[in-house]
């Protein structure tokens, strides 16, 4: 919480070059099956969440955009490529998988139907595996050492 006891929000991209910081609450949370979001985030939909503009911080360094239509921006971090905002005349849309805590922040409502994936009605009807339980076939996974930014903000001098 900041100090007049208004919600914060903290995220950022996988290699932790571009970090954002919100104070006060979040908008509408939505997953999007645009074949545009399907694109920019090279994923099955968009998991958004809508944020004042005034509200929000780039702590270190801001996306790189690019124009997705005449009146849509994508920002993205140019080092790891992680989606990151989706920028419309109406409002700026965050990406839910880059907030350090996206488990809060579940989606209300689903937009661009046309172009849905028919099969992404089903993935919560796949057979569900945990990490762990590949290690022995993977010999890799038993050194395995992170290297994406941690769940929180760092002294950018030391990034870990
Ligand atoms: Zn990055
Ligand atoms: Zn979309």
């Amino acid at each position: 919480m900041s100090l007049d006891n208004r919600p914060v929000f903290t995220g950022g991209c996988q290699c932790g070059a571009v970090r954002f910081r919100i104070e006060g609450a979040l908008g509408r949370a939505s997953i999007c099956h645009c074949r545009m979001c399907q694109k920019a985030f090279g994923a099955f939909y968009a998991p958004l969440v809508s944020v004042e503009v005034d509200r929000l911080r780039w702590t270190r360094r801001e996306p790189r955009r690019f124009r997705s239509s005449n009146h849509v921006l994508r920002g993205f971090c140019e080092t790891c490529g992680t989606p990151l905002t989706y920028e419309a005349p109406d409002g700026l849309a965050l990406a839910i998988g880059a907030f350090d805590d996206p488990s809060t922040i579940a989606p209300e409502v689903q937009f661009g139907g046309e172009a849905k994936l028919a099969y992404a009605d089903h993935l919560a009807d796949l057979p569900m595996r945990e990490t762990i339980e590949d290690g022995a076939e993977i010999s890799y996974l038993a050194d395995i050492r992170s290297l994406q930014h941690p769940d929180h903000d760092t002294d950018p001098k030391d990034p870990t």
